[in-house]
């Protein structure tokens, strides 16, 4: 019998940084995360909304002047 070939599936406890545990299935026993959906801005809404909406008007604004300097 090889080895590997049918690694052991169980319950895993994952932990994040925010203090968050939930269980989930995977091959390992217990999984470290930075971000996960109680934290994560976009399961939260809030700040990514901001965020995101300030970086396209700076994008639009930068664009913007990119093109009216490269037509002269
Ligand atoms: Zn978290």
């Amino acid at each position: 019998m090889k080895e590997g070939i049918h690694p052991e599936y169980h319950r895993a406890k994952v932990r994040c940084a925010c203090g968050n545990e939930f269980e989930t299935g995977s091959t390992t026993k217990e999984i470290r995360v930075e971000i996960c959906s109680n934290c994560h801005p976009f399961f939260t809404g809030k700040q990514k909304l901001v965020d995101s909406a300030g970086r396209v008007e700076r994008f639009r604004k930068k664009y913007a002047k990119f093109q009216s300097g490269d037509k002269q």
